[in-house]
């Protein structure tokens, strides 16, 4: 192509912020619009923190993204000389069902990802703030760890725009329609038309409403609780310094990250919530999710039982049905794509999704079959 096309990204999240980037690095005209921020309250990758792992069990194509990612997410750090990343592992605690985590190991393997396998006798006496009991083995993941989620948003605007991005703070308005094959244009919500030659969706649990057609409810959002609970004064024992994030197998799927940066100490659960409206909905933490932090964390770090809670956050998975990501052309609309569906495990592959993504849109490669729309029928 010989004129430098303009592309629109719609989203500053950690998907639409990195693809922005990206897509300025392939030599695009980028314009990045988000309704309210990058990281922004409502946002999906809004928040103080989110885990990088690469245990997938046998979905080698999220293993493979996550290793990729995390190969730029340290790349970025020194080149931005700030923190995002903090590499103190993740250990997966494996109870009764360890279909999950016996196909991840090869897959692991293969990628180059560097683990261990440990028994529940190794991870009490490596961690004796974890009470074992029911866990049957272990895998620690060195690389893994967290990254801290808003502020990496902040840092990847902040970088989109050092490198010449334009970045306006402005809502695209709902139900967009290509005519003829093409999108024309996108409302603004000051009125004007912005026009551009491609464009890029990446709008977490607002795709749907975006697009009632072509995404509608393949997009759930779904309510999401995090807690973060105060340690005792002085104690390191709960702090990153001692302890892993964890991820906890069992008849529910809890996990969380250690006070990290002083901050408290996470405890999350992954079962999905009900039915979230991420613009209008009220985001005050319910009882019943604290009830089942509260003793799930009484359970597994006895240390901690009765615990304070220091701060909470009610946040929105936005789930694809299958849980894989949406990365598609529109199917009516060859120059608008429709990156979405992280389905509460997106954002640690933000850059790695940016990179595919600016691809797929510049040099015209197909998208992986997992990630299109077709695969979900209507
Ligand atoms: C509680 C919780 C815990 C999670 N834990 C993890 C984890 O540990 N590890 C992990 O990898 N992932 C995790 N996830 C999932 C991950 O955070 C998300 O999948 C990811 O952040 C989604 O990014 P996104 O860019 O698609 O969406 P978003 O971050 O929601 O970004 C979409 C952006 O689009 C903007 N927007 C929407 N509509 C419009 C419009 N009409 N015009 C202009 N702008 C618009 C919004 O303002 C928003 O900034 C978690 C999610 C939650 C909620």
């Amino acid at each position: 192509m010989s004129k430098q096309p303009h592309v629109v990204v719609v989203g500053a999240g950690a998907f639409g912020g990195w693809t922005a980037l990206y897509l300025l690095r392939r030599g695009a005209r980028v314009t990045l619009l988000d309704a309210w921020g990058p990281g922004n309250s409502r946002a999906s990758s809004g928040g103080e923190t989110r885990v990088i792992r690469a245990t997938y069990g046998p979905r080698e194509i999220y293993t493979r993204l996550a290793a990729r990612a995390l190969a730029l997410w340290k790349e970025h750090e020194r080149r931005w000389r700030r923190q995002l990343y903090h590499g103190i592992g993740v250990l997966w605690l494996v109870e009764h069902d360890e279909q999950y985590e016996k196909a991840a190991l090869p897959v692991l393997r293969d990628a180059g990802v560097t683990f261990e396998e440990l028994t529940g006798a190794e991870v009490t006496q490596r961690y004796p703030q974890i009470n074992c009991a029911q866990v049957r083995w272990a895998i620690f993941e060195k690389d893994g760890g967290y990254l801290t989620a808003r502020r990496a948003c902040a840092a990847v605007l902040e970088g989109f725009l050092a490198e010449g991005g334009e970045y306006r703070q402005l809502a695209v308005q709902p139900n967009v329609l290509p005519r003829g094959g093409e999108l024309q244009g996108v409302t603004l919500s000051d009125g004007t038309t912005l026009t551009a030659d491609r464009y890029v969706f990446a709008c977490g649990p607002w795709l749907g409403s975006l697009f009632p057609d072509a995404i509608g409810d393949r997009v759930r959002a779904t309510r999401q609780e995090e807690f973060f609970f105060g340690t005792p004064p002085g104690d390191r024992r709960f702090t990153e310094e001692a302890l892993p994030v964890w991820a906890d197998h069992g008849t529910r799927f809890m996990y969380g990250i250690p006070g990290n940066e002083w901050r408290g100490f996470k405890v999350a659960d992954d079962t999905r919530g009900p039915a979230f409206d991420p613009t209008g909905g009220e985001r005050l933490p319910g009882q019943e999710a604290l009830q089942t932090a509260r003793d799930y964390l009484a359970f597994r770090f006895p240390g901690l039982e009765g615990a304070p809670l220091l701060e909470a956050r009610v946040c929105q998975y936005e789930n694809s049905p299958d849980e894989h990501f949406i990365i598609d052309r529109h199917p009516a609309a060859a120059n608008a794509w429709l990156v979405g569906g992280g389905s509460g495990h997106g954002f640690k592959h933000g850059p790695a999704v940016g990179e595919l993504v600016a691809r797929l849109v510049l040099a015209g490669e197909a998208p992986d079959p997992q990630f299109r729309l077709s695969r979900l029928a209507k």
